[in-house]
């Protein structure tokens, strides 16, 4: 596999980052994941929008490259022959000689580029998704700055392992009672046919996925509602959903053990699904 570290395409075993990178001494890094589907690129404007925001969250500099990310985005995909697939896009605040709690001057120490490209053949066909996945629910213990995508992924990666250990697929996030959102996808229920999705905060990803599926929802009449709901809520509910870029949409057909409506995968999920790589594809780049 071929990947682009700072400048340089080189084989996946030829490339190198400082051990003093503060991505991994501190997660002090963003990241992105662009889907890859026909060889294109889905809602790859919407992702460098989101990129851009998390960097000048963080104080993080744009790398020299970055006007150049769609390209290095195409030739990766090109090079390695993704024609289903992810790119990974990570920047990090860069490696200073040592470790210091202190951010680094940025006239010295320059930020770290790194991508690499997942292939994943089947991955709109997946047979999960007309299965339908479990979830537990767990207590959101992150930080309060959950609309930046860092690379802080430590209780995301756990609370996966915890959905493993008790036979499901993934982990619900509740704080203050309600439904945050999922490890790493944004989460949905549809009760009286109508779509409901936490309102946007600091306490949530603003899913770029989130973001085209609401759209096209409003676009085809169905009913959408931003605000908190409840894991009860969830479980009484028709249909319960999750959205992300590499995922799309994902039915929930069950909530620490209860199931959502029949225990099937519901009609709305099915049609968001089927409308979003729909679009999807027509408008990938
Ligand atoms: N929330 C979290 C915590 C995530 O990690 C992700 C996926 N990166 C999402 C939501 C979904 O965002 P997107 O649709 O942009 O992939």
């Amino acid at each position: 596999r071929t990947v682009f570290v700072n400048g340089e395409y080189l084989p996946e075993t030829e490339a190198k980052v400082s051990i003093f990178d503060r991505g991994f001494l501190m997660a002090d890094g963003v990241y992105e994941v662009t889907s890859v589907l026909d060889g294109k690129l889905i809602d790859f404007d919407g992702h460098l929008k989101r990129l851009e925001r998390s960097l000048n969250e963080l104080g993080i500099q744009k790398p020299a490259e970055f006007d150049d990310l769609l390209e290095i985005h195409r030739k990766l995909v090109a090079d390695n022959g993704i024609e289903e697939g992810m790119v990974y896009l990570q920047i990090t605040r860069g490696s200073p000689g040592d470790r210091d709690f202190v951010f680094p001057d940025p006239e010295t120490t320059r930020p770290t580029l790194v991508l690499f490209t997942q292939n994943k053949p089947g991955l709109a066909d997946n047979p999960v998704a007309k299965q339908g996945i479990k979830v537990i629910s767990i207590e959101d213990i992150r930080w309060g700055r959950r609309d930046i995508k860092t690379v802080q992924l430590l209780y995301p990666s756990m609370g996966k392992m915890m959905a493993k250990k008790a036979g499901c697929d993934d982990a619900w996030l509740v704080e203050d009672g309600f439904v945050t959102e999922g490890t790493s996808n944004n989460t949905y229920i549809v009760k009286g046919g109508k779509i409901i999705t936490r309102n946007l905060s600091n306490d949530i990803l603003h899913g770029i996925t989130r973001a085209a599926v609401l759209k096209f929802a409003r676009e085809a009449q169905m009913e959408v509602e931003e605000r908190p709901f409840t894991i009860e809520e969830a479980q009484g509910a028709e249909e319960a959903f999750f959205t992300s870029a590499s995922a799309f949409v994902m039915p929930v057909i069950e909530v620490d053990g209860v199931k959502v409506g029949e225990g099937k995968v519901g009609p709305v999920a099915t049609r968001l699904r089927e409308i979003y790589l729909d679009e999807s594809r027509k408008a990938g780049i």
